[in-house]
């Protein structure tokens, strides 16, 4: 976990080893007054672009200390005495002590990801499937409710659909496209948060943050925004009114299929005291830590990551490993460049494809004349992503054979990575399914999904254009 304020109390100790950023505790103890600093304004800061931030952000190494981020490869954390560790325990004292809770490696590329995002406290875990379990169950258990967009990655839309579900928790799923009275109408007495992609995987939808947020605020609860695709490079929700962003960094942060893992991020500006009712977890005491109440002890900036830290990683574990996040990190140092070069290279497949007698439909939003386009142009004015959604004339078997023609293109059940990948839901994950099911799925037979990698764009269209070649 990171968390600024506790950072800030340990500035004359920046660096590794433990207890460089103190445990959950500090920020009550590090000003005196319960009320968390926020980190430091961007635009005052000499790091203040994105880009900086991607190279120097989270790690600050003390005089004497290694460049490069330390892999802090240990379970657990020596100390002096019994007692000492006991204020550990009881969150009366700032420091590591299992690395289940909390890895230093960990909080500083957590650190980094709360400056790219503008939030003030973050949290690494084991994967984006993690990350958005968590930032959901933090807020919302058994007989509460939450509002999706139906445009959702499937992995999300399963776990909030079934899994979830068998756990009491309902949700009603809406389009990104619905009216403002649908979305009035999906809300609920115990509807807890609203939860969106900005840009959607695989249907490339953009969410119009701010009109959701607005809705979500003007029923007392936060808007959850799954920022995957777009990237801090390309968009901060925060900035448009999300109040947490999740992200499985498997994907464009990490860029190199090197290491599954996910992240959860807070703003620092939902008023979870305003709503008390809705947020007992937060907002009331928790017996396992005698009592305590996490938005009086760490305020609005730290309450809902501490909770989750100290709470949910602490029983469920999903914890993301120091060697990931440090593979992680070093993905991190080079996004704003490659998220350059995804976009670039997308857009000209993109209108390639479009251009292309033997595609069906192209679906970027970054491409003018696409449904989403006005909204990518206020949301993601430099780019999107590099994920284009395309089919081919002739339906599934035209689109298999298309698929196996490729050479540059590798078929893999991945995506946002530095390498061209592509796959085609029918004859893959989506195999089961009859044409019918697909459909209602929202998967055409022909749909085929390509990540555009940051190749020569001239080797992948021609790629592409061989294989349209043999169909
Ligand atoms: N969110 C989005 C938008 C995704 O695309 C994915 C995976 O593809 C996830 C979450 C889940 O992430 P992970 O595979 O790291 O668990």
């Amino acid at each position: 976990m990171f968390f600024p304020a506790s950072r800030m109390e340990a500035k004359e100790e920046r660096g590794m080893p433990p207890p460089g950023i103190p445990f959950f505790v500090s920020c009550a103890q590090g000003n005196g007054d319960n009320v968390p600093v926020a980190y430091p304004c961007l635009k005052e800061d000499p790091m203040s672009h994105i880009e900086t931030l991607c190279v120097q952000g989270g790690y600050q190494p003390a005089n004497g200390e290694p460049r490069q981020l330390p892999i802090i490869q240990s379970t657990t954390f020596k100390y002096e005495s019994s007692q000492e560790m006991a204020m550990l325990f009881n969150l009366e004292k700032s420091g590591y002590f299992y690395s289940r809770l909390q890895n230093p490696t960990c909080d500083n590329v957590a650190a980094k990801i709360a400056q790219l995002e503008g939030g003030t406290a973050a949290m690494l875990t084991g994967s984006g499937q993690a990350a958005s379990f968590l930032a959901v169950f933090n807020i919302c258990t058994n007989g509460g409710h939450l509002i999706c967009a139906s445009e959702i990655y499937g992995g999300t839309y399963n776990l909030f659909a079934h899994t979830m579900k068998n756990m009491g928790i309902e949700t009603t799923f809406v389009s990104v496209d619905c009216t403002d009275e649908e979305l009035q109408a999906a809300f609920r007495p115990n509807t807890r948060l609203v939860f969106g992609e900005t840009l959607s995987n695989p249907s490339l939808s953009v969410l119009d943050i701010e009109r959701f947020a607005a809705a979500a605020h003007r029923n007392g609860v936060p808007l959850i925004v799954d920022n995957t695709f777009a990237t801090p490079v390309n968009c901060r929700p925060f900035e448009w009114g999300a109040d947490i962003v999740t992200h499985s960094t498997t994907k464009y942060m990490d860029g190199h299929g090197a290491a599954v893992g996910g992240v959860v991020v807070d703003s620092g500006k939902f008023d979870w005291t305003a709503h008390a009712d809705k947020f007992p977890g937060l907002t009331t005491p928790d017996n396992t830590y005698h009592g305590l109440v996490y938005a009086e002890r760490f305020g609005l900036g730290g309450a809902y990551i501490t909770k989750m830290v100290a709470q949910l990683m602490r029983d469920l574990g999903c914890v993301q490993s120091p060697q990931s996040a440090f593979i992680l990190n070093l993905g991190l140092e080079s996004l704003h460049l490659r998220m350059e070069r995804h976009c670039g290279n997308a857009v000209r497949v993109a209108q390639f494809l479009k251009d292309h007698p033997k595609t069906s439909f192209v679906k970027y939003p970054s491409l003018p004349g696409d449904a989403h386009y006005e909204l990518a142009r206020k949301y993601l004015p430099h780019g999107s992503c590099g994920v284009v959604s395309f089919g081919v004339n002739g339906g599934r078997d035209a689109a298999e054979r298309f698929m196996g023609s490729l050479r540059r293109c590798i078929i893999a059940t991945h995506v946002s990575d530095a390498r061209t990948c592509v796959l085609h839901p029918a004859s893959t994950t989506h195999r089961q399914m009859e044409d019918g099911e697909l459909s209602e799925a929202g998967i055409r037979p022909d749909f085929i999904r390509l990540s555009v990698g940051i190749e020569n764009v001239e080797d992948l269209i021609g790629d592409l254009d061989q294989a349209f070649a043999k169909l």
